[in-house]
């Protein structure tokens, strides 16, 4: 067995059944992905435009590709043909040019709202102001062809495991806010994105839907 097949296989074993493994191929050749999917693993996440159209057009069709990268609006139309789900919308604005080409595409788009949770300067996302602000507006209620499936975000990378769990529950909390508050009776939204390969295990008991894992996926062990 390849060592990409073995990790899958580890990940699994530790997480529940109805956990969704995102294994994160940024920067990895289309053979490391290829291992993958022949082990039949299908899901994978890339974080820039030009790196998830070079794969999605040598790898095979069911591929599921999920963006998690930060999105310019001008390189939406790249990714809308190949993408299953964006994870990383972080303003209203980028989710307005994404239903715009969706619905050339004749699509509709799963999303994420990426929420700022780390105590750090670089990350981006919305905060849970924002989101309420978007999700009251008439315009938001105009999107036919965007679908908002849940939350995404990123622990601060720190020792301090308090911390990172805090950041989780506080991105849960949002999510069960904009599910009474938004979504009630939506069964659609119902994804909490969070955890990588650090900190999976964390996100895992604090209530994560979709980790996101790309060294603990792809690192080889010789
Ligand atoms: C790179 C990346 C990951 C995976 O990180 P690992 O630490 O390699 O597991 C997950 N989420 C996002 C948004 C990333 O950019």
């Amino acid at each position: 067995m390849s060592d990409i097949a073995g990790n899958i296989i580890a990940v699994k074993k530790q997480i529940p059944s109805h956990v969704k493994l995102v294994a994160v191929s940024k920067l990895k050749p289309p053979e490391d992905i290829r291992e993958a999917y022949n082990f039949g693993h299908k899901i994978f996440g890339e974080n820039r435009v030009h790196e998830l159209t070079g794969k999605a057009v040598i790898l095979p069709d069911d591929v599921e590709w999920h963006f998690i990268g930060h999105l310019q609006s001008n390189k939406v139309k790249f990714i809308v043909p190949f993408v299953h789900m964006i994870q990383s919308v972080d303003s209203f604005k980028l989710l307005k040019v994404i239903n715009k080409e969706a619905y050339k595409n004749s699509r509709v788009i799963d999303c994420l709202l990426q929420f700022y949770i780390a105590k750090e300067e670089t990350k981006y996302g919305f905060s849970p102001e924002e989101a309420a602000e978007m999700l009251q507006s008439d315009e938001f209620r105009e999107l036919m062809n965007v679908r908002i499936c849940g939350v995404m975000g990123m622990a601060s990378f720190v020792d301090d495991q308090e911390q990172v769990r805090n950041e989780f529950i506080n991105l849960r909390n949002i999510f069960q806010i904009l599910k009474d508050e938004y979504f009630s009776g939506n069964k659609e939204f119902k994804e909490i994105s969070m955890g990588m390969s650090g900190d999976y295990k964390i996100a895992v008991e604090e209530g994560s839907t979709i980790i996101r894992l790309g060294t603990m996926i792809f690192t080889k062990m010789s």
